[in-house]
C-alpha cells in the first residue's frame, strides 16, 4: 500500500537537517514529543499562549497516522448529543468528560473550519471534512503552527532521559540530549508501528515508575476457529476472504453478562473477521478471550425478518430444488451468507428445519484470538489516568525537575470508531497543552525573577 503518494516529505514541517549534538535549546522551550494530532494540538495551545514550543518526532514528517485515517474519509468526530457522546468512553467516561467539556465535537468542527476545512455530518451522524481528506487539514495546521513560531525537529526518536533528566533523542547525527523544564509526551498507541507509534515508550515510562496498562488491540479484527478450530477452510478462505457480510447483525453476551447487539457490516478475512461491526464489539470480544480463552458471537444473516417468517420459508415445500437453491429462492441467502452456513453449521442441523432457521438468525461464530496490536485501528491500555492529575500531568515522574504531561492515544482509554478516537485525542492534547502552558508560565516567571 502506498501511503504517501507524493512522498512523506511533502508534509514535512522542516527540511530534515539534523540538529547539532547537544545544541540544547533553552530549557524554557516546551518540548512536545510526538507530532500526531494530540501533540500538535498541545503545541497549538502552548504557542497560542505565548510559549516557545518545539515538536520532536521519530519520523521524517508528522501526522502519519492522521493521514492514514484520511484514507478512510477522516471521521473527525460525531454529531450526537454530548451526554451520549461521552458514554462512548465506557468506564473512562468520567475522566474524559472534562476534556470534552473544554474541547468536544463542536470545538473539533470549529477548529477544522478555522483551518479552512469545513465539515459535514454524514447520514450516520459521523462528521467528516467536506473533502473527506486529511492532507489539506494537516497542511493548513502545520502552516498555522509554523507561523505561530512552533519549531519542528524530525527524525528525533525519544529514548528516555539521561542522568541529568534531559530528553535523549536518537537522530541521524547521533544521540542528542535536550533540556526542557516542561515536556508533553504524545507518543501514540502501539498499532501501525511503521507510521511511528511503536509503543516503545511503555518500558521507558515504566522504568521511571509510571503506571502503564499493557497496550492491547482495540477496534481490531479476530481469528475465527472455523469448523475444525483451525480457521476458515481453504475453500471458504479462497472464495470469500475480502468479501463483506452486508445487512447482518451480531449479538455478543460475555461471561460478565455484558451484551452487545447491532446491525451493520463486516468482512471475512483470510483468518477471520474484521470491519466496523466487529470493531464495535471488539473490546468485549477481546476481554472475553483474555478471561476465558475464547469468545463467540451470534451472526444473524437475516436481521430484518421475523423468526416465524424464516421458519415458514425454510419449511416451505421445495420440490426437486436443492436446499441451497431453496434458501436462495425463498430467503435470498446466497454468496457469503450461504457459504458461512455451510462452513459452520453441522450437517445434522441442515436436516432439521427448526435448527436451520435458528442458525440462519443466530449462527455461532467462535473466535480464537484478536489480530495483533500492530494491525488494530487503535490501542487500549496506556498511561493510567489515575497516575495523572486533571491537567494530565504525570505524577511522580520529574526528570531533572521537569514537569511531564501526557496526551492522546498513549493514555489508558478506548472508544469505538465513529470519530470518538480523534475527538478524545485532540481534547486530551488541548487539556495537556493548557496544563503545560500554566507550568511554563510559572517557570518563565520564576526564571525572570531570578535574573
Ligand atoms: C487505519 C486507521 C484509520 C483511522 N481512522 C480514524 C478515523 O477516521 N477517525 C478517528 O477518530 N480515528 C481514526 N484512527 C485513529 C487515530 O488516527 C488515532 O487515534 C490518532 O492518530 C492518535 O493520535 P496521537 O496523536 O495520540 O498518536 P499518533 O497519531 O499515533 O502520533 C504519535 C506520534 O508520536 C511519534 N512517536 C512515537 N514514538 C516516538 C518516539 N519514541 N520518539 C519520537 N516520536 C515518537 C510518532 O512518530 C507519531 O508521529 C484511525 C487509525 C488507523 C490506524
Amino acid at each position: 500500500m502506498q501511503l504517501f503518494p507524493q512522498g512523506p516529505a511533502a508534509l514535512s514541517p522542516t527540511a530534515p537537517a539534523p540538529d547539532a549534538k547537544f545544541s540544547a535549546p533553552s530549557s524554557l522551550e516546551v518540548a512536545v514529543i510526538g507530532g500526531g494530532p494530540a501533540g500538535l494540538m498541545a503545541a497549538q495551545v502552548l504557542s497560542a499562549g505565548g510559549a516557545k514550543v518545539r515538536v520532536y518526532d521519530a519520523m521524517a514528517s508528522v501526522g502519519r497516522k492522521f493521514l492514514l485515517a484520511g484514507r478512510g474519509g477522516l471521521n473527525l468526530t460525531h454529531s450526537e448529543a454530548p451526554e451520549r457522546f461521552v458514554t462512548r468512553y465506557g468506564d473512562r467516561q468520567d475522566a474524559v468528560a472534562p476534556w470534552l467539556a473544554d474541547f468536544g465535537s463542536q470545538a473539533v468542527c470549529a477548529w477544522a473550519q478555522g483551518l479552512g476545512v469545513p465539515t459535514f455530518v454524514g447520514s450516520s451522524g459521523r462528521v467528516f471534512p467536506q473533502d473527506m481528506k486529511a492532507a489539506p487539514l494537516l497542511r493548513a495546521w502545520l502552516h498555522r503552527l509554523r507561523a505561530a513560531g512552533v519549531q519542528f525537529s524530525m527524525r528525533h526518536r525519544w529514548q528516555g532521559w539521561d542522568a541529568e533528566g534531559r530528553l535523549r533523542f536518537a537522530t541521524p547525527a547521533g544521540e542528542r540530549c535536550v533540556a526542557a523544564s516542561v515536556q508533553v509526551l504524545a507518543l501514540g498507541g502501539g498499532s501501525w508501528a511503521r507510521l511511528g507509534s511503536d509503543g516503545a515508550w511503555v518500558d521507558l515510562l515504566q522504568a521511571r515508575g509510571a503506571s502503564v496498562a499493557p497496550l492491547l488491540p482495540s477496534n481490531c479484527g479476530f481469528d475465527v476457529a472455523g469448523p475444525q478450530g483451525q480457521g476458515w477452510t481453504p475453500f471458504f478462505r479462497s472464495r470469500f476472504a475480502g468479501q463483506p457480510f452486508k445487512s447482518v447483525a451480531i449479538r455478543v453476551r460475555d461471561s460478565r453478562g455484558r451484551v452487545f447487539a447491532r446491525k451493520g457490516e463486516f468482512v471475512a478475512t483470510q483468518t477471520g473477521v474484521e470491519g466496523s461491526l466487529i470493531y464495535a464489539a471488539s473490546h468485549l470480544l477481546r476481554d472475553e478471550i483474555a478471561a476465558q480463552g475464547h469468545a463467540s458471537f451470534e451472526l444473524d444473516l437475516l436481521p430484518d425478518r421475523s423468526p416465524e417468517q424464516v421458519l415458514a420459508d425454510v419449511r416451505h415445500p421445495r420440490g426437486s430444488r436443492s436446499l441451497s437453491s431453496h434458501l436462495k429462492g425463498r430467503l435470498g441467502l446466497e454468496g457469503i451468507k450461504s457459504a458461512v452456513l455451510h462452513e459452520l453449521l453441522d450437517k445434522s442441523a441442515w436436516q432439521d428445519a427448526g435448527q436451520l432457521a435458528r442458525a440462519i438468525q443466530g449462527l455461532r461464530v467462535q473466535l480464537l484470538a484478536p489480530r495483533p496490536l500492530d494491525e488494530a485501528i487503535s490501542s487500549a491500555g496506556g498511561v493510567r489516568l489515575e497516575g495523572l492529575d486533571d491537567q494530565l500531568r504525570l505524577h511522580g515522574v520529574t526528570p531533572g525537575g521537569a514537569t511531564v504531561f501526557c496526551a492522546g492515544e498513549m493514555l489508558d482509554w478506548e472508544a469505538p470508531t465513529g470519530g470518538y478516537l480523534l475527538t478524545a485525542v485532540l481534547a486530551s492534547g488541548h487539556r495537556a497543552g493548557q496544563g503545560a502552558l500554566a507550568h511554563w508560565r510559572g517557570h518563565s516567571e520564576s526564571s525572570a525573577h531570578a535574573q
